[in-house]
């Protein structure tokens, strides 16, 4: 019986949230006495960096799956969780995990728990903390199948190192997918926002995309992510890649900078679970002040400089 931790391989590395799962998989091992497997689909693999992070064994595909398509992947991934009999399968709830737990727990017939904040307790029964209703509550459930998926949400665990290596076995399994994926847009050279420690977010308040450079310069300086508000996207001042919220991504950075956005209960409901909240907004009433640790009234074409000046 193991514990089975899918872990993404993107431009040449391993995402930090995998490094993540990985680690409360181990921690969680090292209480339930099981082993920890790490399960790679793509890219060439390097089981020494996955063993100082928990694994015991990584097992590496060598099919070729092509581009990520949630149904193919989700089959092989399945496949390699029945060849190992994996007893709790972990996947961060990134945009890939998102569209992949409920295919691998539908194919394992498991229980599944997304937006999971922390490691499970195994003293009586099999009980995770999920984030629910938006961010607003948590909820304890109880999983009782005998195959576990779990989604786990990026930062909620912290990145551990064991001085440790793992062995190495290469599979071959192949599964065909019914998407078709023509092409791929990439951002390049920014933190992906899932993973980000620190983001700077802007929304209707700026005015226009042609003051972004200020959110721009401030997120280069702190060495954060930028995001945005849903009406900043639909207007295209921003990619939807930057959309936070209840119809764009959850995040949970330790640091979530929010500049001229009115603070939404569709907006809070991503960004809520952030470790500390600073808003900035000229209206001493608008309801990001309530969800925020500190607040800056002003005008954010005031205030922004003045903080890129600081934060140099
Ligand atoms: C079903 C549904 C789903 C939704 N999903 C999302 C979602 O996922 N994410 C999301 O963000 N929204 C979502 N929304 C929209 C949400 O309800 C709000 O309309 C939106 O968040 C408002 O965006 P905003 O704060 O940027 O703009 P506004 O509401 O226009 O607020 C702008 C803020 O900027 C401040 N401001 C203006 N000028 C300045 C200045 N110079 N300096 C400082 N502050 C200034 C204003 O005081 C105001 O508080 C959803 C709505 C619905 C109905």
């Amino acid at each position: 019986m193991s514990l089975v931790v899918f872990i993404e391989f993107a431009d040449g590395v391993y995402k930090k949230s995998s490094l993540e799962a990985l680690s409360m998989a181990r921690s969680l091992a090292e209480s339930t006495q099981q082993k920890v497997v790490a399960v790679q689909l793509n890219g060439p693999c390097d089981s020494q960096i996955l063993g100082q992070h928990g694994a015991h064994k990584v097992l590496h595909n060598g099919s070729d799956l092509g581009a990520f398509a949630a149904d193919s992947w989700g089959k092989a991934l399945a496949q390699m969780c029945q060849e190992t009999q994996a007893e709790v399968v972990i996947i961060s709830n990134t945009y890939s995990g998102k569209s992949l737990a409920p295919r691998v727990a539908h194919e394992l017939k498991a229980d599944m728990a997304s937006q999971v904040v922390s490691m499970p307790e195994t003293s009586n029964g099999f009980r995770v903390k999920r984030s629910v209703f938006s961010g607003k509550a948590f909820a304890w459930v109880q999983l009782t199948s005998p195959i576990k998926v779990l989604a786990l949400t990026p930062n909620s665990f912290p990145i551990q190192t064991w001085n440790e290596s793992a062995s190495l076995e290469t599979t071959q399994v192949s599964a065909s997918s019914t998407i078709q994926v023509e092409s791929v847009q990439k951002v390049s050279g920014k933190i992906p926002l899932t993973e980000a420690e620190i983001v700077v977010s802007g929304g209707r308040g700026m005015k226009g995309p042609e003051h972004w450079g200020m959110i721009e310069t401030l997120a280069n300086q702190l060495g954060a992510a930028t995001a945005c508000s849903k009406p900043v996207s639909d207007m295209g001042w921003r990619p939807h890649s930057e959309h936070v919220g209840q119809t764009g991504i959850t995040i949970k950075p330790n640091l979530y900078i929010a500049v001229g956005i009115s603070g939404a209960i569709q907006h809070l409901a991503g960004v809520s679970s952030s470790k500390v909240i600073v808003a900035i907004n000229k209206d001493p009433e608008a309801p990001f002040f309530k969800a925020a640790d500190y607040g800056i009234v002003g005008d954010a074409f005031e205030v922004l400089p003045q903080l890129i000046e600081a934060s140099k």
